[in-house]
């Protein structure tokens, strides 16, 4: 009976005629645009009080697909999926697992580099972390991080249609929820389709016990007012085939609602914050104001339970993480949604965190507060482009030809396909109280196994560096422009290179800025020698985020921290000095160099690296 119910309620989420007819408009696609996301590209993602409010631009051109094109596209699905004779219950490698001993948890920083360095965790593309039994954070319960002033606030999500997952396609925004309304729609949905999967067979089939016993032993009692209701349940195994068999097979249509990318500073953290951050992210918000600078303790120990303080001030609070002693990151200045700040993420079952890298490819981090699980899938970073050519040829025969589906967030494919293209691939499971890590450039993606709540942020340890490069050039190349500025970040880094605490750091990043100071001397002789030759400096007062929107290559987007080149027709128009030819026709004297550092500013940076290693030797 009340099954029954339930499947009213969540009816929504199987409707009939959703399918391919189901066209996204325009302004629908633009409204679902809305959310600040951190890896759109044109938009200035900068977070302030007045950016906030800013009407959002459409950051690609995304258009609905046409009807045509829907017929296209689900013929073409029909003949590559006879073509695949996919097996969704291929083996896949388990992602290592570990867990930190007391002493070793007291940094995670340090904890995460020895990963690298003496269990090549990184060779994994993702690895899991398991807290010592002592980890018992406050947050766990919903109450506690819903204060009263939040418990009524409310979370637009977005709608996920399982079966064109494979697609690539962006999808609108679903209902609005609180998060007390979300779990019992995430909740009523999970019943709705494990009795689906009952009726049909599907529960059961896997665990080797006797035929008949079966739909019975997934019931339980549950009392709900009093009044005994059946529930279902279903093993981790089951629901991941049956996961792949909606999203694959697209026999059956299913909607579901995630709840992404929520702002922290908006909806609170899972995790206590402690006051001084507070204040520091609110100075960020305010030009006016001087940025006070977050001091944490390199080791914090959670001997004895930690003592009152410790979930506030240790670095696996994801807040602090970023800031952490040893992360690059905590050289940018201002409040970055999802890279210095974290996201907080509501999760249903089946709700899918398509195949990405981090912006930058930068390091990443993933709590999970409490729920049910969460399943990961993750490729090495040195496969990434193996990866990339995967989703090429898959995206060939899917007709519709969307551009950077992957940087859209918006694909899902399977084990079966990958496996299939050889890209090494782990899967893991995460549980409440788990730890997931990403290294650099890693594609990873996944979904859950039913509601479930939380919460990611990045990180940079030295050894990212040479990816950061690597992400810029390759945002250069495909006009993506980029979340936060690799070359500002890098000399600030030079500037005070207390996070290097190593002699190989430090040449990494000497090597870094040398190439960047090449890439500076070559373009400058090419302009001087093309007549270019006005050249002016320009204030410290510049480097500053205001202005980055200002210097941003007109062709290649990036963001031109060192240097840019202007022309007197259009004071408005900038380009890098690689695109110097691209800025206009007008003769060379028209034309002015700008700099806001020389290369004499840039070898004395590398210098100041060159002497804190000494000082490490
Ligand atoms: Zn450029
Ligand atoms: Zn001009």
């Amino acid at each position: 009976m009340a099954i029954a119910t339930v499947k009213n309620e969540a009816s929504e989420h199987y409707s009939k005629d959703t399918g391919h007819t189901e066209n996204l408009s325009s302004a629908e696609e633009e409204k679902s645009t809305g959310v600040k996301r951190k890896a759109t590209g044109v938009e200035f993602v900068r977070r302030s009080k007045r950016e906030r409010k800013k009407a959002q631009k459409m950051p690609f051109g995304l258009q609905p697909p046409s009807q045509a094109e829907e017929k296209a596209i689900a013929q073409a699905l029909e003949n590559s999926k006879k073509l695949q004779r996919l097996n969704s219950d291929i083996a896949v490698d388990t992602a290592p697992v570990f867990y930190p001993t007391l002493e070793e948890f007291e940094n995670p920083i340090a904890y995460i580099n020895k990963l690298r360095e003496e269990a090549s965790a990184d060779q994994s593309g993702i690895c899991k972390i398991v807290p010592p039994k002592e980890w018992d954070p406050p947050h766990a319960k919903l109450n506690s991080f819903t204060p009263p002033d939040r418990s009524e606030k409310t979370f637009i999500t977005k709608k996920q249609f399982l079966h064109r997952l494979e697609e690539g396609i962006y999808f609108p925004e679903g209902k609005r929820y609180t998060i007390k309304e979300y779990e019992k729609m995430a909740n009523d949905f999970t019943q709705a389709h494990l009795s689906a999967m009952n009726a049909a067979g599907r529960l059961g089939q896997s665990s080797g016990k006797e035929e008949g016993d079966e739909a019975n032993d997934r019931k339980s009692d549950v009392k709900n007012n009093g009044e005994k209701i059946e529930e279902l349940s279903a093993t981790p195994e089951e629901l991941i085939k049956e996961y792949w068999r909606i999203v694959e097979k697209c026999e059956d249509k299913v909607a579901v609602e995630y709840g992404n990318d929520l702002d922290v500073i908006e909806y609170g953290s899972g995790f206590p914050v402690r006051k001084d951050l507070k204040d520091t992210r609110e100075s960020y918000e305010d030009p006016d104001s001087n940025h006070k600078e977050i001091k944490f303790k390199r080791n914090v120990s959670l001997k004895d339970g930690g003592g009152p303080d410790y979930y506030e001030s240790c670095g696996w609070n994801l807040n602090n993480l970023p800031h952490w002693p040893g992360s690059l990151l905590r050289n940018i200045r201002g409040n970055y949604n999802g890279i210095n700040v974290p996201w907080l993420y509501m999760g249903m079952l089946f709700s899918t965190f398509a195949w990405h890298n981090e912006d930058n490819y930068l390091y990443s981090i993933n709590y999970h507060h409490y729920g049910a699980p969460k399943v990961w899938y993750g490729v090495p970073g040195d496969a990434a482009s193996k990866f990339e050519e995967c989703i090429e040829k898959m995206k060939a025969q899917r007709v519709r030809e969307e551009k950077d589906v992957l940087q859209k967030l918006v694909l899902m494919t399977g084990p079966a396909t990958l496996t299939a293209a050889n890209v090494p691939l782990v899967k893991c499971i995460q549980n409440p109280g788990e730890f997931v890590v990403t290294f650099p450039k890693a594609f990873h993606g996944g979904f859950s196994l039913g509601f479930n709540c939380g919460e990611a942020v990045n990180f940079a340890l030295p050894d990212w560096i040479p990816f950061g490069r690597d992400a810029s050039e390759t945002y250069r190349k495909s006009q993506r422009a980029p979340s936060i500025s690799n070359e500002r970040l890098l000399m600030q880094v030079a500037r005070n290179p207390v996070d290097l605490d190593n002699i190989e750091s430090c040449d990494i990043l000497i090597k870094d800025l040398e190439k960047t100071m090449e890439d500076q001397r070559r373009l400058q002789k090419e302009l001087s020698q093309n007549g270019i030759t006005n050249i002016v400096g320009m204030p410290g007062d510049e480097d500053s985020e205001e202005y980055d929107e200002k210097r941003q290559c007109h062709v290649c987007m990036h963001m031109c921290y060192i240097s840019a080149l202007v022309c007197s027709c259009d004071a408005e128009r900038v380009v890098c000095l690689r695109h110097w030819q691209n800025l206009c026709n007008c003769s060379p004297d028209q034309k002015c160099h700008l700099y806001w550092y020389s290369l004499h500013d840039i070898e004395d940076l590398i210098l100041r690296v060159r002497m804190h290693r000494k000082k490490l030797m």
